[in-house]
C-alpha cells in the first residue's frame, strides 16, 4: 500500500527531492517554452502571409479574434515561462509558488490551445493531432506528481471528448464519435497517463540517488575537517587554514600566536568516572574554548590536548578566564588547565613544529601548580632543540657507542661491602657533552624509543660481565632498569635471556628493576612478562617505591625479590621527624612480605646508621659512590676507598 502510494505520488518528500523535481522542470520547461515561442512566432507569420496573399486585410479583426488572439496568448506564456525558468536556474529567483504557479498555467493554456484547434480540425474531418501533442508536450515533457497528472489530464480528456461528441464527425455525417475514435481516445489518455507515471518514478529514483550521494559527500567533506567526538575542527583543517592565515600579505604576524591547550589530570579523571564522563569532559571544554576564543582558529590536537591560533591581544586572560571554568568542571580530581603559547618568528609557515613548540611550553609548567601559562621562549628553545637531537639521533649514539653504562655500587648494611651495582645510563655526546638520563629518558619513552636504549645497555652490562670474568676483574651482580613501554615495545624479556646466553652470564648475576607504574597500567601483559623474568631465574626489583601510584596495591599483587625505597624518603630525614617511623614502618612491611629492602639516596653516615638499625639490608647513595664508569670504580676499590664482598673480587 506504502509502496503504491509512493508510486502515484503521495508521499512526503524531502526538500532535496522536492527540489531535484522542481529544477528538472524548470530545465524542461525552458526547451518546451522555446518550442512553443518558435511555433506561434512561425504561425502568427504564415497567418499574416495567407491575408496578405488573400488580400483580406479588411477583415483582420475577424483573423484577430479567431487566430491572433489565441497566438499572441500562447506566446506570452510561453515567454513569461522561459524568463522565470531562466532565472531560477541561473539563480536569480527562488519562489517556487509563483514558478509552479506559471507552469500550471503554461500546461492549462497549452492544453486549451490543443482543444480549441483540434476541435476546429475535428469538424473539418481533420485528425485531433494539436490536442494529443499539446497533452503530451504539457504533462510528458514536464514532470508533474501523479495525482496532478491525472487531474490534468482526465479533465482535458474529459472535455475533450465531451466536446467532440456533441459535433457530427465528418466520415459518419451524424452526431458523435465513432467507436474507433472512441476506444483510440482511451488508448491516448492511458498512454499519456504511463507516460507520466514513469518520468515521476525515474526522476524520483535519480533523485533518491542523487540526494544519498550529496547526503555521502556531506559526511566526508564534514569528518574530513572535524573532530568526531567534539565536534569542533580537527588537525587537518588547522593545519590547511593556518597555513593560508599565515601565507596572506594582509596577515599581521606581529600579533598572532599559536596556543596549546592541555587539561593536567585528566588521565585520572577518566581513570576515576570512566570513559564516558571523560568524553563529556572533553566536549564541553572544546565548546568552552571554540566560544572563547570566536574567530580564531581552534582545533582538538589529540585526547586532552587543543591548539588555538588567536590575536595575542586578550589572549591571556581569556586563557585565565578559561582555567577557570576548567576548575568549575573538577569533581573529586583536580583539574587544571596548562597553556602554552609560540609566537612564530619570521615568515616561518610551519605549522607542526610551531604546535610542538606550543606544546613543549605547555609541558614545561606541567605540575607547577602555580603557573598556568608559559611563552616559549629562548630557553625553553635551547631544550627544544635538544628535545629533537636525541629523537633524532638515538641510532647514531647507539652505533657510535654514545651510549654509556655508569654503574653506582649498592652496599650491604651489615659491612659497607659493594654487593650489588645499578646500571646507569649515560649518553656521552660529542656536541652536548655528558648528558644524565634525567634529560633523555623522559623524551626517549615518549617518543617510544626507550627500548633501544635499554637494549643497548643490556648488552653493555653482559659484556662488561664477560670482560671482568675474561680479565680477572672484580664485577658484582647489576641490576638493571627496564621502561615499563620496554614490555610493550618489544620482547624484552626474550632480548635478555638471548643476551645473557650470547656472554655467558649467570642469571642471579642480573637484577631487573621495574617502577611501580608499570603494574598500574592495567596492561596484561606486563604482569606475565615479569612473572617470566622471575621463572626464568632474574631477580625483580620495584624500584621507587613509595614515589606516588598505588605502591600498596602492587605489593599485594605481585611478588618482588627487593624492594628499592624511593630516595624522597630521606631526603627529610634530618627535619622531619616522620621520617624514620616510616622508613622503619616500610622496612618491617618488606621484611614481612620477605623481601629484602634497600634505600637510595644514602648521603650521611647518620642516615646509613639509622638504616642498618632498622634492619635495611641494603643502601645506595652518594655516600658511597655517584654512579661511574666501571673503571673507576675499580681504581676506587683498588685505592680502598670502597670494599667489595668477597665473592666478587676476581680470583
Ligand atoms: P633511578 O633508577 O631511581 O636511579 C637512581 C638515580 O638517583 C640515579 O640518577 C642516581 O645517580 C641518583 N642517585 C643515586 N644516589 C643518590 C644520592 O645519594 N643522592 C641523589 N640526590 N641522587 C642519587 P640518574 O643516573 O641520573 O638516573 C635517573 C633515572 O633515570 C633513574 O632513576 C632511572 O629511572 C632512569 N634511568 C637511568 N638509566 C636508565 C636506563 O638504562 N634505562 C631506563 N629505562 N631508565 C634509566
Ligand atoms: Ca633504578
Ligand atoms: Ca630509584
Amino acid at each position: 500500500m506504502k509502496a503504491f502510494l509512493r508510486w502515484i505520488g503521495f508521499e512526503k518528500q524531502s526538500k532535496y527531492v522536492r527540489d531535484y523535481y522542481y529544477t528538472e522542470n524548470m530545465r524542461s520547461s525552458i526547451y518546451m517554452s522555446i518550442v512553443i515561442i518558435v511555433l506561434e512566432v512561425w504561425m502568427m507569420i504564415r497567418m499574416t502571409r495567407t491575408i496578405l496573399e488573400r488580400n483580406d486585410l479588411g477583415r483582420f479583426m475577424y483573423y484577430f479574434e479567431k487566430y491572433y488572439f489565441n497566438y499572441i496568448i500562447l506566446l506570452a506564456n510561453g515567454i513569461i515561462m522561459l524568463v522565470f525558468a531562466v532565472k531560477y536556474i541561473r539563480g536569480k529567483v527562488s519562489s517556487r509558488f509563483i514558478g509552479s504557479l506559471i507552469q500550471w498555467v503554461f500546461a492549462i493554456v497549452c492544453i486549451c490551445f490543443g482543444i480549441k484547434i483540434s476541435l476546429n480540425d475535428y469538424e473539418k474531418g481533420e485528425q485531433i493531432l494539436t490536442f494529443l501533442t499539446m497533452t503530451l508536450f504539457s504533462l510528458g515533457l514536464l514532470t508533474w506528481k501523479p495525482y496532478s497528472a491525472f487531474l490534468l489530464s482526465s479533465v482535458s480528456y474529459l472535455y475533450f471528448y465531451y466536446r467532440m461528441n456533441e459535433l457530427v464527425a465528418f466520415n459518419t455525417g451524424q452526431k458523435g464519435v465513432t467507436l474507433a475514435t472512441h476506444i483510440n481516445f482511451f488508448i491516448m489518455w492511458i498512454s499519456t497517463m504511463l507516460v507520466c507515471l514513469t518520468k515521476y518514478n525515474n526522476i524520483r529514483i535519480q533523485a533518491l540517488k542523487d540526494e544519498n550521494l550529496v547526503q555521502v559527500n556531506t559526511y566526508l567533506s564534514k569528518i574530513s575537517v572535524e573532530d568526531e567526538l567534539t565536534g569542533i575542527h580537527n588537525m587537518v583543517y588547522f593545519r590547511t587554514e593556518a597555513e593560508k592565515l599565515l601565507s596572506y600579505v594582509t596577515t599581521d604576524r606581529e600579533n598572532i600566536i599559536f596556543l596549546f591547550l592541555d587539561i593536567e589530570n585528566f588521565k585520572s579523571y577518566n581513570e576515576k568516572y570512566g570513559f564516558h564522563e571523560g568524553d563529556g569532559l572533553l566536549i564541553k571544554f572544546a565548546h568552552m574554548i571554540d566560544e572563547a576564543f570566536k574567530g580564531s582558529l581552534v582545533s582538538r590536537y589529540s585526547d586532552d590536548h587543543f591548539v588555538v591560533l588567536t590575536s595575542i591581544e586578550g589572549a591571556k586572560n581569556k586563557v585565565g578566564e578559561l582555567s577557570g571554568e576548567v576548575k568549575k568542571l573538577q569533581k573529586e580530581v583536580h583539574l587544571e588547565l596548562k597553556c602554552g603559547a609560540y609566537k612564530p618568528q619570521g615568515n616561518e609557515s610551519d605549522i607542526s613544529l610551531a604546535c610542538d613548540r606550543a606544546r613543549f611550553a605547555c609541558n614545561s609548567i606541567k605540575k607547577h601548580y602555580d603557573r598556568t601559562i608559559r611563552l616559549y621562549d629562548k630557553k625553553l628553545e635551547d631544550q627544544f632543540q635538544l628535545k629533537q637531537y636525541i629523537v633524532n639521533n638515538i641510532d647514531t649514539a647507539i652505533e657510535n657507542g654514545y651510549i654509556k653504562v655508569f654503574y653506582q655500587p649498592i652496599v650491604r648494611t651489615s659491612d659497607g661491602c659493594i654487593c650489588g651495582l645499578e646500571a646507569l645510563a649515560r649518553w656521552q655526546d660529542p656536541n652536548y657533552g655528558l648528558l644524565s638520563p634525567g634529560i633523555f629518558i623522559e623524551i626517549l619513552e615518549e617518543y617510544r624509543q626507550i627500548y633501544k636504549l635499554d637494549k643497548c645497555i643490556i648488552e653493555a652490562v653482559c659484556r662488561d660481565y664477560r670482560d671482568a670474568v675474561d680479565n680477572k676483574k672484580a664485577f658484582a651482580p647489576a641490576s638493571i632498569n627496564f621502561s615499563r613501554l620496554d614490555f610493550e615495545l618489544c620482547d624484552i624479556v626474550g632480548f635478555l635471556c638471548e643476551t645473557v646466553e650470547k656472554y655467558n652470564v649467570p642469571k642471579n648475576f642480573i637484577d631487573v628493576e621495574v617502577t611501580e607504574s608499570a603494574l598500574t597500567d592495567q596492561q596484561d601483559f606486563l604482569p606475565n612478562a615479569i612473572k617470566n623474568l622471575r621463572e626464568f631465574g632474574f631477580k625483580v626489583w620495584l624500584d621507587d617505591f613509595g614515589s606516588g601510584y598505588s605502591s600498596l596495591n602492587v605489593l599485594k599483587d605481585y611478588h618482588f625479590d627487593v624492594l628499592k625505597i624511593d630516595m624522597k624518603f630521606l631526603s627529610g630525614f634530618k627535619n622531619n621527624d616522620k621520617t624514620r617511623p616510616i622508613l622503619e614502618n616500610i622496612v618491617g612491611l618488606a621484611k614481612q612480605l620477605s623481601m629484602m629492602a634497600l634505600t637510595e639516596g644514602v648521603e650521611t653516615e647518620e642516615q646509613f646508621d639509622f638504616l642498618g638499625a632498622i634492619g635495611c639490608e641494603r643502601a645506595q647513595g652518594y655516600l658511597f659512590s655517584k654512579p661511574v664508569p666501571i673503571g673507576s670504580l675499580r681504581e676506587s676499590i683498588a685505592a680502598g676507598e670502597l670494599k667489595i664482598a668477597e665473592e666478587f673480587i676476581a680470583k
